[in-house]
């Protein structure tokens, strides 16, 4: 290495670590350091983050915002990870997570406000006590609201914009703005790229805990039926394309099964891959790229991922695909 970029390098790590002390002393605010990833992704995989950013409230979270961004240290927000693969070797920056007020759950008449960080699951729970129907298609998704407003997620022919009513984000600048016109459409951002979802409020109606509770079984048990259960996935890898289903296009070019290191297409559903425990993050996207080529040659369809690739530099260059 020449000694310029040696001392440029240096530089950035003093500049980081200055960064992080700093943010250590904001109360609402843990910070930890080379913590793996892998431990809080679904897919069990990912190298260690230079520091993960535990944070408590709206205004802890601006702080932290000014401090990153005034420094340019590098950060992404994780929720559940359970739509995201992240690299073996990591992140170097921050990665913040968002919990206290920022995760909270209330029902207030027949809206249900929650923190980006909340737990879809802990939704539907406030939404069944409060006898609150039309958030049951969330049941089984294992994401927060904020990684559910990154997709517009949706199951059984339902999906986030319908029961959406308003967005509170964080902004680059330090700004909270909210939204009341959301744009629906298939598994696509809900708002513009570089904004956290702080929270958000979900408009449902009245009905009974007996009507709710059936929704939700029927909704259960189609899922332990279709997908593999217990296993290390990150749900649908792909997206569907038009009128298609990505799971029949896979399964038709044969690759039910097909490996990659420790990484397999379930042969339950062929759009869920399974780290079958010794799998990397290489292993999982090279069957990835491989699946996108296979798929384009034989079908001539392009898929394009659902899941969020976080720490990748250079990704054509890892599979060489
Ligand atoms: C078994 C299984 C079944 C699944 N079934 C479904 C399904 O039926 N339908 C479906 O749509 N999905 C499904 N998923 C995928 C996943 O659970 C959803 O996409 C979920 O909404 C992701 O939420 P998360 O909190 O885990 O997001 P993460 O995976 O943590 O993050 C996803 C993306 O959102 C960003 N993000 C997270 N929180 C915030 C925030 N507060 N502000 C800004 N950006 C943020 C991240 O940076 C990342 O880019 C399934 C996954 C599994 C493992």
């Amino acid at each position: 290495m020449r000694k310029g970029n040696h001392r440029n390098k240096q530089k950035k790590v003093k500049n980081m670590n200055d960064t992080f002390l700093r943010l250590e002393l904001i109360s609402e605010v843990r910070l930890e350091r080379n913590v793996p990833l892998s431990r809080l992704t679904t897919w069990r995989v990912g190298g260690p983050a230079d520091a993960l950013i535990t944070v408590q409230s709206v205004s802890g979270l601006i702080e932290v915002m000014n401090l990153l961004s005034e420094n340019s240290i590098p950060f992404v927000v994780l929720g559940n990870g359970s739509n995201v693969l992240v690299s073996d070797s990591g992140f170097r920056g921050g990665v913040i997570r968002l919990s206290g007020e920022l995760s909270s759950i209330t029902a207030k008449g027949t809206y249900i406000e929650a923190g980006g960080g909340a737990l879809l699951r802990g939704i539907l729970r406030e939404s069944v006590d409060s006898l609150l129907s039309g958030a049951e298609f969330l049941s089984g998704i294992p994401g927060t609201l904020g990684g559910a407003i990154i997709t517009n997620a949706g199951a059984f022919g339902k999906e986030l914009t319908d029961i959406l009513f308003e967005i509170s984000t964080l902004s680059s600048r330090g700004e909270i703005i909210s939204r009341k016109e959301i744009e629906p459409g298939y598994r696509h951002a809900l708002i513009p790229e570089g904004e956290i979802v702080v929270s958000a409020v979900l408009s449902l109606r009245r009905s009974s805990r007996k009507e709710i509770e059936k929704t939700i079984a029927h909704c259960v048990a189609n899922r332990r039926k279709t997908q593999p259960a217990g296993e290390a996935t990150a749900g649908s890898v792909f997206k569907n394309p038009t009128e298609m289903y990505a799971a029949e296009l896979i399964e038709s070019c044969g690759l039910k099964g097909l490996r990659s290191g420790g990484a397999r297409i379930s042969e339950i559903h062929s759009n869920f891959i399974v780290n079958e425990g010794t799998a990397t993050a290489r292993d999982i996207l090279c069957l990835i790229k491989n699946v996108q080529k296979i798929v384009k040659e034989k079908r001539g369809v392009d898929l394009e991922p659902e899941v969020k690739l976080i720490g990748f530099q250079n990704v054509e260059e890892v599979c060489g695909v």
